[in-house]
């Protein structure tokens, strides 16, 4: 394991950050303009693809869906044949194929597009998370705070790629905007093979050998059989955390549109650029929440990664009350509109929520995971998240029929409910972790 540092973390910790830097740029990209491009006229200046509304809203919810599935068999990849090294490679290569197969001008081209980005962010995304994880020794106290630093550069990608590659695409040409995307993983790919020396050790492919096909065969011990469980059980409370968060994209940017008052000194806000807010937050945001958690940890409170887990679906919980109460001033006041700053105080809330679990949860899992599942688990974590964006989408068709009062509500509860479940079992998953927690140099 190489030694050099920069900000007190290895090297290979800023490789990481910048390829995964660029693969969010062109995946938020390519997110931005995807409904806008299927909807938009199929003649005139800029023509997309004529769809209706649902149609789009459908493909959108199956796409973002798909893309996070893929990491199990990425995951899986990379644990039996490729390495997570290799496999982030092949991924990128995929990514930056499919983003400019998008740019030509075509029915066919467009789906095949779809799926090759689909296939490489598979391989790509759950592979450069467990090679983060592989930087730091079992109990390195800095671990959580490398992957709060890789979580900023994801947010880095996904605040810029909304806005760069939504004006290229959405004013100029599509097309232009989608290989903009392209362009953005081409950098991301730059970085990668000219960083490799600050790699070397880190997610290498598991040799054919006899001693690799022996430790695939063995079975897991007890130890790990529960540790695995533990991970299974913050996954399906990770689905309501997810399934709350991602309206962003959906629901809650036509509720922006509709709904919310965007006027600020006269001066409407594009409901476009609220799509930015959650990754302006997280970079904002990101160190003070993790030195805050470090505090709290040296105060001798309780700061597991379930408990932690618990905490930020509670605070999406209350995300989604400051939103019932933009609902209550347009449904029961029955003003106009409902005021801004509900809906920036509710994000500020997810992203608060956002930053106690994510980051957490990733580097959770690369303390936990076995060996010989370490990149499936991630993957199976991502998948998770991807099933939270579909029940998003079911979620926000629902607030469009029920109205908006009602759902924000209910998902409000869901999350109290579900986080408070995580915090009443925190002492009793704990221990099935068998200390898989435990910092060695505090
Ligand atoms: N916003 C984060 C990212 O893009 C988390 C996404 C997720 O876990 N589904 O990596």
């Amino acid at each position: 394991m190489q030694q050099k540092t920069l900000f007190g973390h290895p090297i290979g910790l800023f490789i990481l950050f910048f390829t995964e830097l660029w693969e969010r740029f062109s995946f938020y990209g390519m997110r931005a303009i995807l409904v806008l491009y299927l909807t938009a006229a199929a003649t005139g200046d800029n023509p997309g693809l004529g769809w209706d509304n649902a149609s789009a809203l459908e493909l959108y919810g199956t796409y973002t869906m798909f893309v996070y599935l893929m990491s199990i068999p990425g995951g899986i990849l990379a644990d039996r044949w490729l390495g997570q090294k290799k496999s982030v490679m092949l991924g990128g290569l995929l990514i930056i194929l499919g983003q400019f197969v998008l740019a030509i001008d075509s029915i066919t081209a467009f789906y095949t597009g779809l799926v090759l980005i689909i296939s490489g962010v598979g391989a790509l995304k759950p592979n450069i998370s467990t090679m983060v994880g592989g930087l730091y020794r079992a109990g390195d106290i800095r671990r959580d705070s490398g992957f709060t630093i890789f979580y900023i550069g994801i947010n880095i990608g996904a605040f810029s790629a909304p806005l760069l590659v939504g004006y290229f695409g959405e004013v100029i040409d599509w097309h232009l905007g989608f290989s903009l995307a392209g362009f953005g993983m081409i950098l991301g790919q730059i970085v990668y093979v000219w960083g490799g020396k600050y790699l070397q050790g880190i997610g290498e492919s598991p040799k054919r050998s006899a001693e690799h096909k022996e430790v695939m065969a063995k079975p897991l011990s007890k130890i790990e059989k529960e540790r695995m469980v533990v991970l299974l059980l913050s996954f399906l409370i990770m689905i309501v955390f997810w399934a709350a968060y991602e309206q962003a994209g959906g629901f809650m940017n036509l509720y922006a549109k509709q709904v919310v008052d965007r006027e600020v000194f006269g001066y409407e806000i594009p409901a476009s650029f609220l799509q930015s807010l959650h990754a302006f937050y997280v970079i904002i945001l990101g160190v003070p929440m993790a030195a805050f958690w470090l505090w709290w940890k040296r105060k001798g409170y309780e700061a597991s990664a379930i408990f932690k887990m618990g905490f930020g679906t509670i605070v999406m919980g209350l995300g989604f009350m400051a939103l019932v109460g933009a609902a209550y001033e347009v449904s029961v006041m029955a003003l106009e509109k409902a005021s801004l700053y509900w809906l920036l105080l509710s994000y500020l809330l997810h992203v608060v929520g956002e930053l106690s679990s994510s980051p957490v949860a990733l580097s959770f899992i690369t303390k936990l995971a076995p060996a010989k599942y370490a990149s499936f688990s991630m993957g199976a974590y991502f998948a998770v998240t991807g099933l939270g964006n579909k029940l998003a989408g079911i979620i926000g068709e629902q607030a469009e029929k029920s109205g908006p009062l009602e759902v924000f509500l209910g998902v409000s509860i869901f999350c109290f409910l579900f986080g408070a479940l995580l915090l009443v079992f925190v002492k009793r998953l704990k221990l099935l972790t068998h200390g898989a927690e435990e910092d060695t140099d505090e």
